[in-house]
């Protein structure tokens, strides 16, 4: 059955999903596209009184001058800023003011099984990524073995993820190439060893 009121609203199409259309004036993590990191450029700070679900609280608070990115985030709301990422954005421009802060990149991803410090449940935590985006993030960095662009995973750029596969294999890996590399170096190390027992064994044998 549908009731009267469903029956005057446009159901979802498409790539439309559950979530992206809530009522909230602040970033959630129901606001990410499955697996995004979001790069957005920090427009002001505030401290300010907010309204959030459990009531009105004194936070800090990032406005971005993006108002949406394609295929990562279909509204940018503000974010409110919590201890974890304020380390986070000391860490990485040394200091937290807005002259330090404004006009500056960062990159967004969500960290899953945070536990809410209000509710104690499990949830997904929006954090900023410990390396700043570098100012051409916009060309993607190409696996060489695959040919996609490699993409960030956790708590990792796709240019550390890169650089760490040049420094290892040579060339710019992403995360599942270069597990299949470092699965066939396994194998042949494997292969070497007992390569190596057999002619020791046939040398026994030899002695004897
Ligand atoms: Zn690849």
């Amino acid at each position: 059955m549908i009731t009267k009121e469903l029956m005057n609203a446009k159901p979802l199409s498409g790539k439309e999903r559950l979530g992206a259309f809530r009522n909230s004036e602040y970033m959630g993590a129901e606001d990410f596209e499955p697996d995004s990191s979001p790069v957005l450029t920090i427009k002001a700070l505030y401290n300010a009184k907010i309204t959030l679900a459990r009531g009105k609280e004194q936070h800090d608070v990032i406005v971005f001058e993006e108002e949406t990115v394609p295929g990562c985030i279909n509204q940018v709301r503000p974010l409110v800023v919590n201890a974890t990422n304020r380390k986070t954005l000391r860490k990485l421009f040394k200091g937290v003011t807005a002259e330090q802060l404004v006009g500056k990149k960062i990159q967004l991803y969500l960290q899953h099984n945070v536990r809410d410090p209000s509710s104690g449940d499990m949830v997904d935590g929006i954090r900023i990524r410990q390396t700043a985006p570098s100012s051409k993030a916009e060309a993607p960095i190409i696996c060489s073995d695959c040919g996609k662009p490699v993409k960030a995973f956790g708590q990792f750029s796709a240019d550390v993820i890169s650089k760490n596969a040049v420094k290892k294999y040579g060339v710019s890996l992403c995360v599942e190439c270069g597990q299949k590399r470092k699965e066939m170096e396994q194998a042949a190390k494997n292969e070497q060893v007992e390569q190596t027992e057999q002619n020791e064994t046939t040398q026994n044998e030899s002695e004897e």
